[in-house]
């Protein structure tokens, strides 16, 4: 991998990106594009087709009859051997691909090269299950029956991805989707086509059959269509929790299965016996990471009231010490956020807090340096005096906002833990190893970090509480999740049974 990386002139023309239907890189029937803007020099770097009804109509029919041609045909170990040599690929493309993701969605490139580095392990950990998906034969329920059971492939899934990690998120479901057996159609966000695009180039090369993987771009409405058509076994989405009430209800009309990984707004929990360098570098990494564009921000801290200055303290000295620039830049620690919109909606939520009466320790506001004023950038924020009743306390933001709540002892810091309609995320900071493991198990979320946080792997299962969604992804059960159980049932007797009597 190299280590420098040239940003296109920020005059050269916009790079133009083709959709995969089956064999077939195309615009889309319409003629109509859309653009991705470089969210640090806010211009306009490539385009990709807005994918209409018929589009979506010809890749979900095309993954339809893919099932009837090699890839249903193919041996359980060849296709996990295609899996992962598409993992292999992934790692001869990495930088590519990481630059791709960079500018369309202005992450830092040195995060975008650690995603993936690690990416290909999706692919290797996955793939080597697709030989393992064992069904049971359940001892005989009656006398001369044979059952059995079967993990079939779900269909074709419709695969809609957020902006902040596509390839990632990506990763967690057509890897073991691609294990179980099934065929994909994939959206990517409108703000990020480029990456999955570039992506999907590696698949046919290595070995997948044409038809098994698709990408159609566009907007939600095209989401929308994905989910709608009938064609569509499964949705697994993840993005925004009203988006995702509208993919569920929309996958229900033709009772479609739904994995639904959606917003959060996770607490990291801080106890007066904590370390608190350990603990403020943990805050640190959980809200302004990405800029706070991860699901899992820790966006709420609940700090012990006995610490809760000295903690605030110290993050805000760091905060102050953030270097906002360039997402290509090796030093840069935040680039921008993803899109205006985005940028606009972070802003408006300091103005509603500050309007319920939270205030601003640091941040708060675009910062002034004249070479930030073209990209979409947000000063790391530290919102103090909240009460977790506040909007700013149960609303998504999906920026660098950090909203402090203090507590004053382990009961009262579950119940502001728990008081919240998210359950994606929580993270312990204490040196009690029994309060760590009592509060862990309390707190209402899919992932507790303790003395840590933000960190997932393929192996480990991933998902919300509550209405931060349905379903787990990552972990051995992850292929589980792409297939039907199917149950046969085989008579060995000779004789013929009364027609009337119930088995
Ligand atoms: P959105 O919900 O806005 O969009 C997600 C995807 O859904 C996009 O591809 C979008 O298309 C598409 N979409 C929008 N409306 C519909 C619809 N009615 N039917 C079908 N598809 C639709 O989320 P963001 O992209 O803004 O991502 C941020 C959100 O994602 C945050 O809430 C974050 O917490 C969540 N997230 C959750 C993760 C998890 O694992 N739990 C991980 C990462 C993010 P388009 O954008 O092109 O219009």
């Amino acid at each position: 991998m190299t280590e420098t990386a040239t940003r296109p002139a920020v005059d050269a023309e916009p790079r133009e990106f083709d959709m995969l239907i089956g064999a077939d890189w195309v615009g889309a029937r319409s003629g109509e594009r859309f653009a991705s803007v470089n969210p640090f020099t806010g211009r306009v770097w490539a385009t990709a087709p807005a994918a209409g009804a018929a589009d979506v109509d010809a890749a979900v029919t095309l993954a339809g009859k893919a099932l009837d041609g090699p890839w249903g045909a193919m041996p359980a170990a060849e296709r996990g051997r295609r899996i992962r040599r598409l993992g292999e690929l992934i790692a001869e493309q990495a930088e590519e691909l990481a630059v791709l993701e960079s500018l369309d969605n202005g992450k830092l490139l040195r995060e975008m090269r650690g995603q993936l580095k690690a990416l290909p392990g999706w692919y290797e950990y996955f793939g080597g299950m697709a030989d393992k998906l064992e069904g049971v034969t359940p001892p005989d329920p009656k006398p001369n029956l044979l059952v059995y059971t079967r993990h079939e492939p779900v269909g074709v899934v419709g695969l809609i991805l957020p902006w902040n990690s596509p390839l990632l998120i990506l990763a967690n479901k057509l890897a073991p989707g691609l294990a179980a057996g099934c065929m994909f159609v994939i959206k990517p966000a409108e703000q990020t086509p480029a990456s999955v695009l570039a992506f999907a180039k590696l698949v046919a090369r290595a070995g997948i059959p044409d038809g098994v993987v698709n990408v159609v771009t566009g907007d939600g409405r095209t989401g929308q269509l994905l989910t709608a058509h009938p064609g569509v076994a499964k949705v697994s989405f993840t993005g925004s929790t009203a988006s995702g009430i509208k993919v569920m209800k929309s996958a229900a009309d033709h009772v479609a299965r739904v994995t639904l990984e959606l917003g959060g707004k996770s607490p990291n929990i801080v106890f007066d016996d904590a370390d608190l360098e350990a603990a403020a570098n943990g805050v640190v990494a959980g809200i302004f990471a990405a800029a706070g564009q991860t699901c899992v921000a820790g966006s709420r801290l609940l700090v012990h009231r006995r610490v809760h200055d000295e903690l605030v303290s110290r993050i805000a000295a760091r905060a102050r010490t953030i270097r906002l620039g360039d997402p290509f830049g090796e030093t840069t620690e935040m680039g921008p956020i993803a899109f205006q919109e985005q940028l606009d909606k972070v802003a408006s939520y300091v103005d509603i807090a500050t309007a319920e009466g939270a205030s601003v320790v640091t941040g708060g506001k675009r910062p002034d340096s004249p070479e930030l004023a073209r990209g979409f950038f947000f000063e790391p924020t530290i919102l103090a005096d909240v009460d977790n009743s506040m909007r700013i306390a149960q609303e998504e933001v999906f920026g660098p906002v950090l909203a402090v709540i203090p507590f004053d002892d382990e009961e009262s810091a579950v119940t502001i833990a728990n008081d919240i309609p998210f359950g994606l995320g929580a993270g312990i900071w204490t040196d009690n190893v029994r309060r760590a493991h009592r509060v862990a198990h309390r707190v209402k979320a899919g992932s507790v970090w303790v003395n840590e946080y933000r960190l997932t792997s393929y192996s480990v299962p991933f998902g919300g509480f509550k209405q931060s969604g349905i379903g787990r992804e990552n972990g051995m059960d992850a292929v589980r999740e792409y297939t039907e159980t199917k149950s046969v049932w085989v008579n060995l007797s000779d004789d013929t049974r009364d027609p009337f009597v119930l088995g």
